[in-house]
């Protein structure tokens, strides 16, 4: 059984970033605004930060208070789309209840969306002609890319069907040519799906949910929750001391999805000021 360690690839490809960073003197900036005082969204952004600071990003943090006007929060996004200091533009999610999520997300350049959420976006992933690709499932199928995990042909099944994860992932794993099934809260009969599967990728926000009964021996076990323990300590969806028994290579949590995530981050900051450079020079020429 093999551990798909997603922190050492995160190292890795952070390292790398890093590198190219230093050594084209790139000076790409991520804009970060919170809204409220969340405290998860609070560690989350922290977490960015240090990214970014790791890899020599510029990072504006915009904190805007609880009760900011859903036009005020669009405009300053307009201003940081036309500000050509900056790269990327992120809204850290959720946004407090007197806000439209959908039409701020809306409002985002989708050339400076570095977590691909906009609808224009989106629908670049269902066409297979994206420049970026929102963060978890593309760290999902790095992880496939670094451990020569085969997709072609492979019976996979994706447990949720979020916007940000499942979605994504099922549309990501049909352009790699598996077949795929999505289940979800009203699917019947889960274990029969994931018994077939050969590849799993678990995105459902309920700790140690998938047992090992659920699994085929062997199968490729991706576990994308993070769940929060009432003795403060991290879980996935699945639970992994069995599953691990049954698994051909599974993703630990934490050290999996989630430091991925980050890392593809910060990639699609760089793709985007890349991307955002070449255009610039073009217009000059
Ligand atoms: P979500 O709440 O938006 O979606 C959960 C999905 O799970 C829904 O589609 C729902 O239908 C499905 N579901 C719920 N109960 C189910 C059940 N019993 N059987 C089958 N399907 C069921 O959540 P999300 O944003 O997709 O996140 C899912 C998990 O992944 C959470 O634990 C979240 O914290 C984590 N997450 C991790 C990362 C990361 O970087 N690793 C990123 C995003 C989300």
């Amino acid at each position: 059984m093999q551990i798909l360690d997603g922190k050492a690839l995160s190292i890795k490809i952070k390292g790398e970033l890093k590198e190219k960073i230093t050594k084209n003197t790139l000076s790409p900036t991520l804009a970060v605004v919170v809204v409220g005082s969340d405290p998860a969204s609070r560690v989350y952004v922290n977490g960015k930060k240090k990214d970014c600071e790791e890899l020599g990003i510029n990072s504006w943090e915009f904190n805007l208070q609880e009760n900011t006007s859903e036009e005020d929060l669009i405009s300053l996004i307009d201003n940081l789309n036309n500000n050509q200091m900056v790269n990327g533009i992120l809204v850290q999610l959720p946004l407090p209840s007197h806000m439209d999520e959908d039409k701020v997300i809306k409002s985002i350049s989708p050339s400076k969306d570095v977590d691909s959420f906009h609808p224009e976006n989106i629908g670049k992933i269902m066409l297979g002609t994206y420049s970026f690709l929102p963060c978890t499932p593309a760290g999902v199928m790095r992880i496939f890319k670094e451990y020569n995990i085969e997709i072609e042909g492979k019976n996979c099944a994706v447990i949720g069907r979020s916007n940000i994860v499942g979605k994504p992932m099922s549309l990501l794993l049909t352009q790699e040519h598996g077949t795929v099934t999505v289940a979800h809260s009203k699917t019947q009969d889960l274990t029969e799906i994931t018994k077939r599967a050969d590849i799993l990728v678990v995105a459902i926000g309920k700790a140690k949910y998938v047992t090992a009964d659920m699994v085929k021996d062997n199968a490729v076990v991706i576990d994308v929750g993070i769940n929060r323990l009432d003795d403060g300590s991290l879980a996935g969806d699945v639970d992994f001391d069995e599953v691990a028994k049954k698994a051909s290579a599974i993703t630990p949590v934490p050290g999996g999805v989630g430091v991925m995530t980050r890392a593809i981050l910060m990639e699609n900051v760089v793709k985007a000021y890349e991307e955002q450079n070449k255009l610039l020079e073009k217009a000059c020429l």
